[in-house]
């Protein structure tokens, strides 16, 4: 079966070439056919489903690649995991107030993801938040009783209203004032409809945090309000008679933050402000610490973009001791703490699933003898014969100055084009030998990675990351990407993937392995009539919405999955992807139009001879069929 795999090959070490026993734990796996499986926790044990199984049953049932495919129990145990961690520390530090987590609804809006944490949360009281009047609109349907629903964003008098009608009808509904504006309209709406709402303040936290979602801390952030700004808040709620509104307060230092200093900094910030509010007269009650909570992209648990130097436990205990310590030191009851962490919550339930299409080599051809090379070109020939004499990088520079001058000679007609592909195969030989050469060395120089990236494949991959990865090229955050099956047979093959669009972005070059950020991924060769398929990993988070239609790419089908024994699970939603028509009619082209003007165009054809009537019918029908169609690859 694995004919090239040299003996000694485990997939012990193919999960640690991927990394996948760092990021990948304890969701991802590997079985002993040496495919990837995604685990779940079950009442009798641990179940494991191959994601390459389930692609080829979804494939049986009609489902195209490429897929992205949401496994509910991953997203029950992050849920169950935050609240149980954060009960534990409460009790371990012997803090007086209660965890309650909403869930940030931006992060991901689709309806199976906010019915799932509904419904699961409930145990937990886990509530939602909203930033905008369609994500309240969702809550209010949703939400289950007893779990918070936290207002943030600009609040317009419809947005108002229905906030206070959601808190008559039962549910605990938090205002949080952004802007000074809102206060006034919020007071006005709420004596006109008699209602008296729960009230609290989003504060700018001065203190700076890292990462790549910085903006939101600091003096100059665009949200919250500053410290003048919300003892103006006391003063108008004291002469209006409804400073026993206010009851929260609200801050948000960013998302993925990699150090837990930084997050510590914050959270004592809040917390004084907290302290001081509650002695001003407020009853406060409620200390809501926003998001943050960073996803170990890489697995390296450092303080780094796609990473964080700390896990939840830590979190958790620094939340919890922090607000309780400066709480203590300032004589203030314990609030009870609130976090809205949405991508450390849904991060891990989404996997995208593609197939490669092809594969592209940098390698040279069949090179002349030494003899028959002609003159023109000797001066590239030579440099792969002092391949020992100079160093590297003297080298290479020569042999890019070399190539360069030989393309501008063939540019003005001096070289043929036979001797230009000469040219090009002598230019990747050298480096191919250079390579080898440094590959041999104990301690490789620098250019070598260079040099590798010049000679790594591209796979073509079935998807676009415009439409599936937006974040990649919008703020290069990394996922992990690994094959999901032929893990016990050694990849021979480094690759780059680049997607169907016809974008120099729509690619994928730096991945996360066992030993850091590369600018390649170790792959299989292609073998002809097997598919080979990849996963795209812990991409649940701010993806799903943000997608676009570059090339007119559009949504790809999403599966939703329960695992519910070893190797078995059940369907439980299916959603068709965007067809061909759908997506012209999202940039307004009218379908009936088309079909006309191509039938039209076809009729014309026919009357001139070019077509059979019957022709015309194949045509028309094809035309029709493609309209439905997938926007992407189908075999
Ligand atoms: C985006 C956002 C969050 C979510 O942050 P994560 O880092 O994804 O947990 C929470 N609260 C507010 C106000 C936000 O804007």
């Amino acid at each position: 079966m694995t004919d090239s795999a040299p003996e000694s090959w485990s997939i012990t070490q193919a999960a640690e070439l991927y990394g996948l026993d760092r990021w990948g734990t304890p969701f991802f796996g590997l079985n002993r056919s040496g495919e990837v499986v995604v685990q779940a926790d079950l009442p009798e044990g641990t179940g494991a489903v191959s994601l390459k199984e389930l692609a080829t049953g979804l494939r049986q049932r009609g489902h195209d690649l490429p897929v992205l495919l949401r496994i509910e129990n991953l997203l029950d145990s992050r849920i169950r995991l935050l609240n149980t961690t954060f009960e534990k520390a409460i009790r371990e530090l012997g803090y007086c107030g209660q965890y309650r987590g909403v869930f940030p609804i931006k992060v991901n809006q689709q309806a199976q993801v906010i019915e799932e944490i509904c419904r699961f949360g409930q145990a937990f009281h886990h509530g939602l938040e909203a930033g905008s009047k369609a994500e309240l609109l969702l809550a209010l349907a949703h939400l289950p009783e007893d779990s918070l629903l936290i207002l943030n964003g600009t609040k317009d008098r419809d947005y108002i209203d229905l906030g206070l009608w959601g808190q008559q009808l039962g549910l605990p509904v938090f205002f949080v004032i952004e802007s000074p504006n809102e206060l006034d309209l919020l007071l006005e709406r709420s004596r006109t409809l008699e209602i008296e709402p729960q009230i609290g303040v989003r504060m700018k936290v001065s203190a700076r945090v890292g990462g790549l979602w910085t903006e939101t801390s600091g003096d100059r952030s665009s949200f919250g309000l500053s410290i003048q700004q919300i003892l103006g808040v006391v003063e108008t709620l004291t002469q209006a008679n409804r400073l026993h509104c206010l009851t929260l307060l609200h801050c948000h230092l960013g998302s993925q933050i990699p150090h837990l200093n930084d997050i510590e900094a914050g959270v004592r910030e809040a917390s004084r402000v907290y302290a001081d509010l509650a002695r001003l007269g407020a009853p406060m009650g409620y200390l809501d610490l926003g998001g943050g909570l960073a996803v170990d992209y890489t697995g390296f648990r450092h303080n780094h973009v796609h990473s964080r130097d700390y896990d939840l436990p830590d979190y958790c205990r620094t939340l919890v001791r922090t607000v309780g310590q400066t709480l203590d030191d300032a004589a203030v009851e314990h609030p009870h703490l609130i976090t809205e962490s949405g991508r450390a919550t849904v991060a891990h339930t989404s996997v995208l699933i593609f197939d490669i299409l092809d594969v592209m080599h940098f390698e040279p051809g069949n090179l002349p003898c030494p003899e028959e090379v002609p003159p023109s070109l000797h001066c590239l020939a030579e440099r792969i014969a002092r391949i020992d004499e100079e160093a590297p990088e003297d080298l290479i520079r020569e042999a890019f100055i070399c190539r360069d001058q030989l393309r501008q000679q063939h540019l003005q007609g001096q070289l043929s084009l036979a001797e230009r592909g000469q040219a090009e195969d002598l230019f990747l030989a050298l480096i191919q030998r250079l390579t080898q050469k440094l590959e041999g060395l104990t301690d490789p120089p620098k250019l070598l990675h260079d040099l590798k990236q010049r000679l790594s494949d591209i796979y073509y991959g079935n998807f676009s990351v415009f439409q599936s990865l937006p974040d990649t090229w919008a703020i290069d955050q990394i996922f992990p990407v690994m094959p999901l099956h032929r893990l016990d047979e050694q990849p021979t093959r480094e690759g780059i993937l680049a997607d169907l669009t016809c974008d120099c972005d729509g690619k994928l070059d730096l991945f996360i392995t066992g030993k850091g950020e590369r600018a390649s991924l170790p792959l299989h060769p292609l073998k002809t009539g097997e598919d080979y398929l990849l996963g795209v990993f812990l991409m649940g988070a701010y993806q799903e919405t943000l997608g676009d239609l570059h090339n007119l790419f559009g949504d790809t089908h999403v599966v939703n999955i329960r695992i519910t024994g070893d190797g078995e699970f059940d369907l439980l939603q299916e959603v068709e992807g965007d067809s061909v028509g759908e997506v012209l009619q999202s940039v307004e082209y009218d379908l009936k139009q088309l079909n006309n003007t191509f039938r039209s165009r076809a009729e014309a054809a026919v009357r001139k001879g070019q077509l059979s009537p019957s022709q015309r019918q194949t045509l028309v029908q094809a035309y029709q069929n493609g309209l439905q169609g997938y926007t992407y690859f189908k075999r």
